[in-house]
């Protein structure tokens, strides 16, 4: 203790000038030296720390971890800081706790070993540590609170975002609809403007034709032109149910009837009507097997499908030449063959010939509307059938019908 009495000016010197508060202890841990900033951190005059035992400014529940770690720290006797990932507290005279941060250094002087410790106050640090925490946490909970609240808009706009779609979607169908009736109606005023024309005329000349045969030994006359006009009114009247039909279909409006009725029959009749558009020298083949068989199916659309079947065959093939109608009767389906040997459809053209208005190329000059194929595509699809071809163009065409029959007797 004397050592630090006899030096106490050049100790005095040195410690007064650095701000932390310096503390030396000898190794019985008494205290023997304090600079004015220590006194002054724990509430004492000038130097009465003096002589204390150190413990005096630890609190007691401190006090003895502390006597382990000063322990510790004479037998390792390297310099460290104390308070390193531990709190540590300083003890006033009034008693008032205090965080503090330590740095020990050991020494010796004139045999004796010594501790200084350097002594920081860091209330105000601690201070500042808990604001700043504070801050933090009250962050953290914004930041949580902010975050729900955001998920919770991007919910309400991804449902927004969905109704708008399915909106704009339904829309956006309308539109289309609208568009595809424009186009129909369209597409229609010119197909009545073309097709129409050529047959109105016809009647027209007919008609007039009729007036002018006044005798009564004209009626041949008279009849030649009335089977014009009934000829040319049926050829219109056609077009316009295929019109009726395409409406039905698109609309799923068409109602299939099923019966059960004679297959010849029904082969009579479309032939019979086929024949009536036959060019010269042309002839269709009447199938072998249908006498006697009667059948489960829709009648009117099975004598549709053939009459559009026979009528192209007629139309699309030249003079002299041959259809053939070739009925091949399964367990439970029927499947019809309409040969021709025509001009057949070009290659390039094949695939769209099912298409509603397609026309192929080689018959731009031939009467018709493109509206049969589809149409009887469209009523085979409902009926679970089917409908394909084969075709070369100027060696003929084959269409090959399939439909599921329930019932299939012989009487
Ligand atoms: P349309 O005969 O009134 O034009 P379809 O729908 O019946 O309408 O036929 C569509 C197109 O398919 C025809 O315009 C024609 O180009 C082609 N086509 C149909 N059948 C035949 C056939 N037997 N031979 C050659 N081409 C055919």
């Amino acid at each position: 203790m004397r050592v630090f009495e006899k030096n106490s000016n050049i100790f005095n010197l040195l410690s007064e000038a650095v701000s932390e508060g310096i503390l030396v202890v000898n190794s019985e841990r008494f205290i023997v030296a304090t600079n004015a900033r220590t006194d002054q951190m724990f509430g004492y005059g000038k130097g009465d720390l003096k002589g204390n035992p150190l413990h005096v400014l630890i609190p007691e529940g401190n006090r003895k971890s502390h006597e382990k770690h000063v322990v510790d720290f004479y037998a390792k006797g390297d310099k460290r800081r104390m308070a390193q990932g531990r709190n540590l507290f300083g003890i006033k005279r009034n008693g008032d706790r205090f965080p503090v941060e330590i740095g020990l250094n050991p020494f010796s002087l004139y045999g004796e070993t010594y501790v200084m410790a350097l002594i920081i106050d860091v209330t105000n640090i601690k201070e500042k540590e808990r604001q700043i925490n504070e801050l933090n946490e009250g962050l953290e909970k914004k930041i949580k609170v902010r975050t729900v609240e955001l998920r919770d808009t991007v919910a309400m706009l991804k449902k927004e975002i969905k109704l708008r779609t399915a909106a704009e979607a339904k829309i956006k169908n309308a539109l289309q609809k609208e568009r595809d009736l424009n186009e129909l109606k369209t597409q229609f005023l010119s197909l009545v403007s073309h097709e129409f024309k050529t047959p109105l005329s016809g009647i027209l000349t007919s008609a007039t034709l009729v007036g002018k045969y006044k005798d009564s030994d004209q009626q041949d006359k008279r009849d030649k032109h009335l089977k014009t006009i009934i000829g040319e009114v049926r050829h219109l009247n056609g077009i316009l149910t295929d019109f009726l039909s395409i409406e039905r279909l698109e609309k799923g409006k068409e109602v299939y009837k099923f019966t059960d009725f004679s297959l010849s029959k029904v082969i009579n009749e479309v032939i019979y009507n086929a024949n009536m558009l036959l060019k010269s020298g042309q002839h269709i083949n009447y199938p072998q097997n249908v006498d006697g068989i009667s059948i489960r199916q829709d009648q009117k659309i099975v004598t549709l499908v053939l009459t559009n079947l026979l009528s192209n065959a007629v139309k699309y093939s030249p003079e002299d030449t041959t259809i053939d109608l070739r009925v091949v009767l399964g367990e439970d389906k029927i499947v019809f063959h309409v040969a021709d040997e025509g001009i057949g459809i070009p290659e390039k053209d094949q695939k769209h010939i099912f298409e509603r208005y397609f026309r192929a190329e080689n018959t731009l000059l031939n009467q018709g509307t493109g509206i049969g194929l589809n149409i009887i595509k469209g009523h085979l699809e409902n009926l679970d059938g089917s409908i394909r071809f084969k075709s070369r163009e100027n060696s003929g065409s084959t269409f090959t019908v399939e439909l599921p029959v329930e019932n299939i007797t012989e009487h």
